[in-house]
């Protein structure tokens, strides 16, 4: 960095002192960290973006003294003065700057500051509340500002990787109509047209589809997506994708190009090398192996399906859900064994609070006597010697290990599983923090069940909903008859997962008109619906389409992980909380009755707050 990028005002960045700059005479400016009197003189540390310092104003040096008595924390100030070498016995190993200090001939306050509403410091216990609600203090600490430079550097990473492979950077409109990825849509109404709203996208999917109708050939942005979602887990109402197009191509140029993108991330961020080709993983194998279609392959504990082994069974709930067509799906939890009777009943609870009516359990232990180990557990007495011996092959669970099982509807058991998996491999210490494993998850279903979606106008006259989005292109096998066989039925999407977190989804497209109007009429959109909702993009596949596919990883979770964080509000500068609220700025809020007339709104009234 060169000096001038200090700003006018100051000569050097507070953070970039070290010895070479002794006898050098300096202007630093920044916020007041810590002061502290001293035999009659005072020591300020001084922090900027660069950094800290030392400054001392000495006993001498009245003017400066005077205003280093006067500052408080977080006041701001700017110094001049001579950088000298730290006596020896005072350096500061810890500190970049710790070598020298700064001798202040003049301090000046820019500007007072209130007590700050907790410190500036990394590791301090300050509820997220107040955080937000100071969010300007908050970004202030070493580790949210490294956070922002960290997203700022990978947003420049992602640009030269999409640049040098032939991308353009293309801005597509936010007051559009909506464009369904399975959530509701936040509205926009217009004042110059009574009685019409603009959606705001929740991704820039149709543009991204007809630029490539357009002849861009190979499109990108840095897209703000807006989401109008139930914020159960980590989410944010408005986030940020790279959302990318490319035509003439496959599934296997988007495997090329993410893979090169992430590799290059890797290097440059942290240092690290990834392995390539990312592995590969069906859908259905992801499920059946893994019980989720985001596997953390960062440990092993597969699931196993029982269904074999408890066919002709006598141990009665399992009986009863495999006679309904149900699953009985285990895992074997290495050195399970030392669990206690009461873990069990919490890992028991656990699974209930998941809408399980309970979780079977045992324990492998050596035989008293004879040489096969044996399971112990409430449902071994039911269990014959043939299905023991089945469940320790199947789960490959040895002495000192735990199983459970888990029983019911298919799906729900996998999923249940899956989620048991995680939370015990978390529990237990399990997972590895310095991996990175990333996986391609293909060829997933084309629809879901409807009951699956948070969105209550997915709903359709069949009660399927995409799985990804409507205008995901069906497996070749399935062109024919998807409407058949719509629980079979498979597309070519592909979602990047990286340790358990999804971090990308995108798919090949439909480039055929009528069958995209195939798929609308099968999810219960008419010809006239589609017409009125989706006609431009209909329209547009008259005026020749070329084959095109896509993607778009989150920024936020990317930029989350590579930051070593647990949730995506740490890296992002003004996020709202769980509830969609700004506490900085207080949005949403009330808004004025008339600006509100004149767009043609009336908002209902505010529940009373309880
Ligand atoms: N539009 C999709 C999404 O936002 C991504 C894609 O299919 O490219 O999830």
């Amino acid at each position: 960095m060169s000096i001038t990028s200090y700003g006018a005002m100051r000569s050097h960045g507070a953070g970039t002192l070290r010895a070479e700059h002794v006898g050098e005479t300096v202007t630093i400016a920044g916020w007041v960290d810590t002061r502290r009197d001293h035999g009659g003189g005072a020591f300020l540390d001084l922090r900027d973006r660069s950094g800290l310092v030392q400054v001392v104003a000495d006993p001498d040096a009245s003017d400066a003294l005077e205003a280093a008595h006067r500052v408080r924390s977080e006041w701001v100030v700017l110094v001049t003065g001579t950088v000298r070498a730290r006596p020896e016995g005072m350096r500061n190993a810890k500190l970049p700057t710790g070598d020298v200090e700064v001798s202040a001939s003049s301090i000046e306050v820019l500007s007072a500051a209130d007590t700050p509403p907790f410190p500036i410091e990394d590791g301090i216990e300050v509820s997220e509340e107040l955080r937000l609600r100071h969010r300007y203090v908050d970004l202030r600490r070493p580790r949210l500002a490294r956070n922002l430079a960290v997203r700022s550097q990978t947003v420049s990473i992602i640009r030269r990787v999409m640049e040098s492979n032939g991308f353009i950077d293309v801005e597509t409109p936010q007051l559009t109509r909506p464009t369904p990825e399975g959530a509701r849509d936040f509205l926009v109404p217009s004042r110059l047209q009574p009685g019409e709203s603009y959606a705001l996208p929740q991704s820039p999917q149709l543009f991204k589809q007809l630029l490539m109708v357009a002849g861009i050939e190979r499109y990108y942005q840095i897209a703000r997506c807006f989401r109008d979602e139930n914020l159960r887990a980590d989410r944010q109402p408005e986030f940020t994708q790279l959302d990318l197009e490319l035509s003439f191509g496959d599934e296997e140029d988007i495997y090329a190009l993410m893979e090169a993108m992430f590799v290059e991330i890797w290097r440059e961020v942290l240092g690290e090398d990834l392995p390539t080709p990312f592995p590969r993983i069906r859908f259905e194998d992801s499920m059946r192996r893994f019980g989720s279609d985001k596997p953390d392959l960062r440990f092993a504990m597969e699931l196993a399906d029982l269904g074999e082994v408890f066919a002709d069974t006598e141990v009665g709930v399992f009986k009863g859900v495999l006679g309904a067509g149900g699953a009985v799906i285990a895992l074997a939890l290495p050195g399970g064994g030392k669990l206690t009777r009461r873990e069990f009943d919490e890992w028991t609870e656990w699974a209930k609070r998941r809408g399980a009516k309970g979780l079977a359990w045992g324990v492998v232990e050596a035989p008293a006597e004879g040489d096969t180990p044996t399971l112990r557990s409430p449902l071994t007495k039911f269990m014959s010697d043939a299905e023991v011996a089945g469940v320790l092959a199947t789960t490959g669970a040895t002495v000192g290990d735990a199983v459970f099982f888990g029983a019911g509807p298919l799906r729900f058991a996998r999923q249940l599983m899956g989620a048991l998996r995680n939370a015990l491999a978390e529990a237990n210490d399990m997972i590895p923090d310095s991996r990175w494993e990333f996986v391609w998850v293909v060829e997933p279903p084309m629809f879901d069940p409807a009951a699956d979606s948070d969105d209550p106008t997915a709903a359709t006259a069949e009660g399927w909903v995409p799985n990804h989005h409507p205008f995901t292109a069906p497996a070749p096998e399935f062109l024919d008859d998807f409407e058949q066989r719509p629980g079979e039925a498979t597309t070519r999407a592909y979602d990047i997962v990286l340790n358990g977190t999804e971090l990308a989804s995108g798919s090949v497209r439909i480039h055929d008109a009528e069958l995209q109007r195939r798929v609308f009429r099968f999810l219960g959109i008419s010809d006239e619906a589609a017409e009125e909702k989706f006609g431009f993009l209909l329209r547009g596949f008259n005026y020749g389409v070329p084959p095109h596919c896509g993607i778009a990883p989150g920024l936020d979770r990317l930029v989350m992980l590579l930051c070593g964080e647990d949730s995506i509000r740490e890296v992002i500068a003004f996020p709202k909380t769980q509830t969609g609220s700004d506490l900085m700025t207080d949005a949403p809020a009330p808004y004025d009755e008339i600006a509100l007339k004149d767009i043609g709104l009336r908002l209902a009234p505010r529940p009373a707050k309880g």
